[in-house]
């Protein structure tokens, strides 16, 4: 077993997420990240269920909760005739369904989210 730190290149979500599970683990890591700083990549990042189910195991969903929106229903419209085509409702029922809700966060926010 290495002690020396695990490089891991990009901080994205990929990036950061490696990061943190290997940290849970004790074991230490170095994230390359290129750029110098995180732009608008599609602002904001819309985040199901699962995403925050992954974010408890990492010890960061609290925080992430924290600084969702939390929409009312997902609308699919028509391209051509901006038409609704159907919506599903993000309600209670589907948070107890799916046991987390249903959000959006800004990308910049969400990677500053503190770990510990
Ligand atoms: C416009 C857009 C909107 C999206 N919206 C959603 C959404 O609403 N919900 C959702 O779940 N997903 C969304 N996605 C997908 C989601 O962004 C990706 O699945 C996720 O960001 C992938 O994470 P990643 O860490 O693998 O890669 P990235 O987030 O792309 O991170 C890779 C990082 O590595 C860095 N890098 C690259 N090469 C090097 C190198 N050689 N050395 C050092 N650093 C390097 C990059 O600068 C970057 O910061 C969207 C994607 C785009 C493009």
């Amino acid at each position: 077993m290495t002690t020396r730190p695990i490089l891991i290149a990009g901080g994205g979500i990929g990036g950061l997420a490696t990061a943190i599970g290997l940290a849970q683990k004790g074991i230490s890591s170095l994230v390359l990240e290129k750029a110098r700083e995180l732009g608008e990549i599609g602002a904001g990042i819309q985040l199901g269920p699962n995403a925050f189910h992954a974010f408890d195991t990492l010890g960061v969903g609290d925080a992430a909760r924290a600084m969702a929106v939390y929409i009312d229903k997902l609308r699919l419209m028509d391209a051509l005739t901006a038409e609704e085509i159907t919506h599903i409702p993000l309600d209670d029922a589907f948070r107890t369904r799916f046991g987390n809700p249903y959000a959006v966060v800004h990308r910049g926010d969400l990677h500053g989210v503190p770990p510990f």
